[in-house]
């Protein structure tokens, strides 16, 4: 079986005797709210969401909207949700969105759009930077042509497991999907990561889309939820596809306070994950035989031998949770994640390296 992020679910969390504060890499999902998030989830005023009542979801749905140019905002339980209720509110039965392979809508989602929406997932092959040529994009816009599914949409990623994706090379795929007759959606779940470590703004990166899915449980910290963010009509049609999967809360804005506060709070912090990522890298790269890799929070430790899971074991022992992956590794920093801890795990691969 290939080592996934979600093979060691549990490893070391249980087993953990070292009665310290746990030093979780796995993902930058692991994080729990701050005490400044947590204050302003108690306080936040509720109302019945599906009304339309609640007014911190109403206040994050605009935040966000206006945070990314765009005209309207939904919050949806996860990244999960947000990517689907946009595929089925962009495309009908029959019709097919074009993705990259190692895309989290194709990989990772368990192809919601087609068991549920009928919609047909047409992957392209990406390249070492997560990236798609706009030829690939032209070549796989279909005919009309009764024996092909219609093709109607574009999905982008950007960060692309913590890889940047250009301004520019987006601009340009989207323009490419565009004159085909696409519509546009990106995935970024952790676009404000792409947002710090480009130092351009939010608006810049969502400009060329129609639609655009934002994490808010990831690097920004907050417990649950992600923003869909486009067109004021798609947004009431998306509205009513969220309903459709179940997925319209009432008294959200418990929920949606930590999203607002992640966003007013938590994005400039992301360059501190990013430059402890960094030093991890640098700190790793020392070692002979492991091979890093990082751009953003994520950093890819190619490993000379598979000792993967002996290494996590032994990590596990000193409070450092990490998936087991081989050849290459996943590390994940995040708001949980300080400097001084980053040297702990530094010191403890090295050790274990020694061995
Ligand atoms: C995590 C992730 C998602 C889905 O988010 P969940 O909240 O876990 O459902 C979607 N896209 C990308 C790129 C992600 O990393």
């Amino acid at each position: 079986m290939v080592a996934t992020a979600y093979s060691t679910m549990g490893v070391g969390v249980v087993g953990n005797t070292s009665g310290d504060k746990l030093i979780d890499l796995r993902s930058d999902t692991v994080t729990r709210p701050s005490a400044g998030m947590y204050d302003a989830m108690m306080s936040a005023s509720v109302g019945d969401d599906v009304y339309g009542d609640d007014e911190s979801v109403n206040a994050l749905e605009r935040g966000a909207a206006d945070l990314l140019g765009k005209e309207a905002g939904l919050f949806l339980s996860s990244g999960t949700q947000s990517n689907l209720v946009a595929l089925l509110t962009h495309c009908g039965r029959g019709e097919e969105a074009i993705v990259g392979n190692d895309y989290h809508i194709f990989t990772s989602e368990a192809c919601g759009a087609s068991v549920l929406g009928g919609i047909a997932l047409c992957p392209l092959v990406t390249n070492e930077s997560g990236g798609l040529t706009t030829d690939q994009v032209t070549a796989a816009v279909k005919d009309d042509d009764p024996h092909s599914p219609i093709s109607r949409l574009l999905c982008l990623e950007n960060t692309v497991s913590g890889k940047l994706q250009s301004p520019d090379s987006i601009k340009a795929l989207s323009d490419t999907g565009r004159s085909a007759g696409l519509s546009v959606h990106i995935d970024g779940a952790r676009l404000m990561n792409a947002v710090v470590a480009l130092g351009v703004e939010a608006n810049e990166l969502a400009a060329p889309f129609d639609t655009v899915s934002l994490c808010l449980s990831k690097g920004l910290g907050a417990p649950v939820g992600s923003v869909l963010c486009g067109p004021q009509d798609f947004i009431r049609r998306a509205r009513r596809n969220r309903k459709l999967l179940g997925g319209g809360m009432r008294q959200a804005g418990i929920l949606a306070a930590g999203g607002s506060y992640a966003l007013e709070h938590n994005v400039g912090r992301l360059a501190e994950d990013h430059a402890n990522a960094k030093l991890l890298a640098e700190g790793l790269s020392v070692i002979p035989g492991l091979v890093t890799d990082v751009q953003t929070n994520m950093v890819f430790v190619g490993l000379p031998n598979n000792n993967a899971a002996e290494l996590q074991v032994s990590l596990a022992g000193q409070g450092i949770i990490i998936s087991a992956g081989f050849p290459s590794m996943r590390i994940v920093t995040h708001l949980d994640v300080s400097a001084a801890d980053i040297e702990c795990v530094i010191d403890a691969f090295t050790s274990f390296f020694k061995g």
